[in-house]
């Protein structure tokens, strides 16, 4: 989910991604289990404002209405340690190299 730089993200992984932020904020307000995500470093609760906020300014940059704040941060106590969960980059970020030409065509560099 939480792959790489929003600049580097094509148009539908970006909104994708947007839409996916805020579901997850949903989630943490209703306090439901995330582990699957969390388990596998695809999201990082501690950068859910700057996420959601690099995102949207990617969005407006590209021309799109951005029309959905950031609510607010969620109490994440319920997550205990995986709070701190923190997302591995490299990982994401060659498995959506692998997935999307298009963002593939974005990427300012090749991965090994
Ligand atoms: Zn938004
Ligand atoms: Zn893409």
């Amino acid at each position: 989910m939480w792959i790489v730089e929003p600049e580097r993200m094509c148009n539908r992984h970006l909104l994708g991604e947007h839409n996916e932020v805020h579901m997850l904020i949903g989630s943490l307000f209703k306090k439901r289990n995330i582990s699957g995500f969390l388990k596998k470093r695809i999201v990082e609760p501690q950068s859910i404002r700057a996420r959601h906020d690099a995102i949207a300014t990617e969005m407006e940059r590209r021309g799109y209405n951005h029309r959905s704040p950031f609510p607010g941060m969620p109490d994440m106590a319920y997550l205990g340690k995986e709070a701190d969960t923190v997302v591995d980059w490299v990982s994401s970020y060659r498995d959506l190299m692998n997935r999307c030409e298009r963002c593939r065509e974005m990427a300012p560099n090749k991965l090994e």
